[in-house]
């Protein structure tokens, strides 16, 4: 495979599966930052701010700055800022929360801390994400109240699936946009992939080319199709979501066969 001088890797099931980093991923991103690659970490994932991912890439060993974490949250905050939507009803994680607040937004369903709540306060737009501990009943309800009342619903991936360790296959923040999607009759814009902006967006403030860039991603429904809307070149790797190869792909085991 040839050198490239950008690789944009996705996070969960391509360099790690829940705490644990996929076998040789650590060894292989060191030694294509020594051989003068820059590195990307785009995720899909809203689950924690730039910091935290840094934090957590770097205790596994991963070289990472928060300069080179693009997440689904700064996506989003990305989409709602260039349409002036400044108060937001969030259903999501703390990391979602902190992220669009550093941004300049308004979570109204999170006054005083990053913890989401249900409330009937009026919004500009809905803000979905992967949402783990806070996702209730009544939380649906009110996030279905306020996608019915902006009519404008932004969700940050609609991937339905993400492994953990051992292989298990969890619901990812797909299966909450399924069921806001279900209620509200609001269709979502999908911000993160296979939408090529923030993977466009971090690429341009690098200024690499997207013909000098690697798109490496466990799922073919969002990081293939967001490297191909991109312009880049792609690996499916098998250490996550897919499990075979897939026609008209390049496919490899994992990162440490780049
Ligand atoms: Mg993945």
């Amino acid at each position: 495979m040839r050198f490239y001088s950008c690789y944009a890797f996705d996070l969960d099931g391509t360099l790690y599966r829940g705490q644990e980093p996929v076998p040789g991923a650590v060894s292989k991103v060191q030694s294509l930052v020594e051989r003068g690659a820059q590195v990307l970490y785009v995720t899909n994932n809203s689950g924690l701010t730039q910091a935290e991912y840094v934090s957590k890439l770097t205790k596994m060993g991963f070289p990472a700055g928060e300069s080179q974490v693009v997440t689904s949250a700064l996506a989003a905050a990305d989409y709602c800022s260039a349409r002036e939507l400044r108060r937001l009803f969030v259903v999501g994680e703390p990391g979602l929360v902190a992220t669009l607040r550093s941004q300049g937004f308004e979570v109204v369903n999170a006054p005083d801390s990053d913890l989401v709540r249900p409330s009937d306060a009026s919004a500009d737009a809905l803000v979905s994400g992967i949402c783990r501990d806070a996702l209730s009943y009544a939380l649906l309800d009110s996030a279905m109240q306020a996608a019915l009342q902006s009519g404008v619903y932004v969700a940050c991936n609609a991937d339905l699936t993400y492994p953990l360790e051992g292989g298990r296959i969890c619901p990812g923040s797909g299966s909450i946009v399924a069921a806001l999607q279900a209620c509200s009759g609001v269709t979502p814009v999908v911000v993160g992939k296979p939408a090529p902006d923030m993977l466009t967006s971090a690429l341009g403030r690098l200024g690499v080319s997207p013909l000098e860039t690697l798109v490496v991603g466990d799922r073919v429904d969002t990081d293939i199709e967001c490297g191909r809307a991109a312009g880049c070149d792609t690996v499916l790797v098998l250490s996550g979501v897919a499990r075979e190869a897939v026609e008209g792909v390049t496919c490899l085991g994992s990162v440490l066969d780049l």
